[in-house]
């Protein structure tokens, strides 16, 4: 699944500069193309699709299938695995982490519904 972005989070994500965010994205596109970030800008959207490997994965998916830019990734990225990227396509690591998070929400929501529960 291709991940989107904005310039914002391009921005972010480190690759343009503050004065580049709402500035002419064509021009930007051209060279994050280049440089192998991203595989093509839709004007209409404003959004950045990011360049993915023969596979399909991701460019910033590495060979130990961990994230190059966690800490800066897009927005979309954030969301796994409730939405964005499919799963498996982002770092196996991270998933148990979320997955972990997973666990301890889900029974932070069941004490709430059991105490919701006793006071009716
Ligand atoms: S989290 Fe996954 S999809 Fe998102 S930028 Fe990193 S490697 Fe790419």
């Amino acid at each position: 699944m291709p991940v989107q972005v904005t310039s914002e989070e391009l921005y972010h994500m480190g690759f343009i500069k503050a004065h580049q965010v709402n500035g002419p994205l064509k021009r930007v596109a051209q060279k994050l193309i280049k440089a192998g970030y991203i595989k093509s800008y839709n004007a209409r959207t404003r959004l950045f699709r990011l360049k993915q490997r023969e596979n399909g994965d991701c460019v910033f998916l590495m060979e130990n299938r961990l994230c190059s830019i966690y800490e800066n990734r897009p927005s979309i990225c954030r969301g796994f695995p409730f939405n964005g990227a499919r799963p498996g396509y982002c770092p196996s690591q991270r998933t148990k982490q979320v997955q972990k998070v997973m666990q301890n929400s889900s029974l932070k929501n069941k004490s709430i519904h059991k105490k919701s529960k006793t006071k009716f």
